[in-house]
């Protein structure tokens, strides 16, 4: 007679599979992850991340207090965030080497909230530095002021209740009640 392949079932995607298709799990009564591969490969992914925006909320909510500046944000808002902007940066497009960055810098008084915060590349960010933003795109490409104006400053005057032209008034308003030295 014969022998039956073995299968077992995942309890994440449902599908029957071959049982070399689930990782080796000694605590379980089969040996085997409840889990196949893929989706046990899913899952680490998504905790990484999960964790990596818990460690990057915790950081920018202690700079914020420290100061005395509102300090908002939630591993899920952080979460949030990153997917309002589809994993890209805001004006560049790219996915890599993306940084959490201030709209209006702590230094300025800006908070660490949902208001004040988005993801940009470590390209850009390293130019900015504390820069009023509406001064620093005046020197860059033509398609990033493009991004800036259409992309950029909408979301951020959106999350604020603001038109985009009060809200780079009150990006303005922030360097002027906060100059201290470099603007
Ligand atoms: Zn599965």
């Amino acid at each position: 007679m014969e022998k039956l392949a073995e299968v077992k079932q995942c309890t994440k995607c449902k599908e029957v599979e071959p049982t070399t298709n689930f990782y080796k799990n000694g605590t379980r009564p089969d040996g085997l992850d409840i889990y196949c591969k893929s989706c046990r490969k899913l899952i680490q992914v998504e905790s990484v991340k999960r964790n990596a925006d818990k460690v990057l909320s915790k950081r920018h909510n202690e700079r914020a207090k420290k100061l005395g500046l509102p300090a908002e944000l939630t591993p899920s808002l952080v979460t949030y965030m990153k997917e309002e902007q589809q994993g890209r940066c805001i004006l560049s497009g790219l996915e890599e080497n993306l940084h959490f960055e201030h709209a209006v810098p702590l230094s300025k008084g800006g908070g660490s909230t949902f208001e004040n915060c988005y993801f940009i590349s470590d390209y850009f960010n390293a130019t900015m530095h504390d820069k009023n933003m509406f001064e620093w795109v005046k020197g860059q490409l033509n398609f990033v002021q493009r991004r800036f104006y259409n992309v950029f400053v909408p979301m951020m005057a959106e999350r604020n209740g603001m038109t985009p032209k009060e809200y780079e008034a009150f990006v303005y308003s922030q360097y002027h009640e906060n100059e201290k030295g470099i603007v």
